[in-house]
């Protein structure tokens, strides 16, 4: 199911004092299966976005496409935006301030629910939902305002997997998190993504995008800045001058220079280094 946008355009408040065009002329195509890195300065347009694939704004020029759909046809058939929403789960910045239930199970059924589910399976699905996060039993009946943070977070992005939507879409999913919690969030991520699931995720940390991502979509002043595949993206000089190249990136190219011989397209993460390394050192006895 390719997300493709062509020449899509957005801007708040049009026809007011403080029009603003938010995103300009966006060309696009997301594919199936890929793990999406949306990057950019604060105030690039990446939030923009994230909000037209959920289909609550449409564009206000060009057209996105969802599967050879728009998302105005989409949503005019259905009056409502249930129909995308399956299809793509939206997960907006700091989501565990929208939880309201009073326990946990009720906050991920909540949406099941709505979409006509009776009350015995929503509940059934959102356990199932909750223990795959990592969280145990004990929280089902806990109320979301007497968990950590980072728990919250996970209650929140499991009320939008319930509904086992094709692409998920996560903006900004670690910020806040502590170090631990965060690790947890990006390996669950991760699963699902090897389990066939079109990751798109908004963020600022350039280890994240090196380690997970395979695409890279860079906004900068609503305009799509670069497009393309996570190796050619840190190689690209104007990116470079925008963005803080990864600690585990300059340390292999200081390697390299040092005459070590290191395949940079390998290395992702610490632990692909050391591989790396190692290959070298028994090589070179
Ligand atoms: P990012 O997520 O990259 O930080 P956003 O997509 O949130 O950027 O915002 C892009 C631009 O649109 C910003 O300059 C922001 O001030 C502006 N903007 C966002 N929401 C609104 C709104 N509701 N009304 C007017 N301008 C907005
Ligand atoms: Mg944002």
């Amino acid at each position: 199911m390719p997300i493709e946008f062509k020449n899509v355009s957005y801007t708040y408040a049009r026809k007011t004092p403080n029009e603003y065009l938010a995103l300009y002329n966006a060309n696009l195509t997301i594919n199936e299966g890929e793990y999406v890195a949306i990057v950019g300065q604060t105030g690039s347009g990446k939030s923009t976005l994230v909000q037209l694939l959920n289909g609550l704004t449409l564009p206000t020029g060009g057209e996105l496409f969802i599967n050879d759909k728009t998302t105005k046809q989409i949503c005019k058939r259905n009056k409502t935006t249930k129909e995308l929403r399956k299809k793509i789960g939206v997960v907006f910045q700091f989501p565990e301030y929208q939880l309201f239930e009073e326990t946990i199970v009720k906050d991920v059924a909540f949406g099941l629910i709505n979409y006509g589910l009776k009350k015995e399976e929503a509940y059934k699905k959102a356990k199932e939902d909750i223990l795959n996060l990592g969280l145990d039993e004990s929280y089902f009946e806990k109320s979301p305002f007497e968990i950590s943070g980072g728990e919250r977070r996970k209650v929140a992005i499991a009320g939008i997997l319930a509904l086992d939507p094709d692409v998920l879409v996560l903006d900004e999913p670690t910020a806040g998190l502590d170090p631990k919690s965060k690790n947890d969030l990006l390996d669950f991520i991760e699963k699902l993504h090897q389990n066939g699931k079109t990751i798109i995720v908004v963020t600022h940390d350039m280890s994240l995008v090196l380690k997970y991502s395979n695409h890279v979509i860079m906004l900068d002043k609503g305009e799509v800045f670069f497009d393309g595949n996570t190796k050619d993206f840190f190689l690209d000089k104007k990116v470079e001058e925008l963005i803080e190249i990864p600690d585990i990136l300059k340390l292999t190219r200081k390697l390299i220079d040092k005459g070590v011989n290191i395949d940079i397209s390998k290395i992702i993460s610490t632990e692909s280094l050391i591989d790396a390394i190692s290959k070298w050192r028994e090589q070179n006895g």
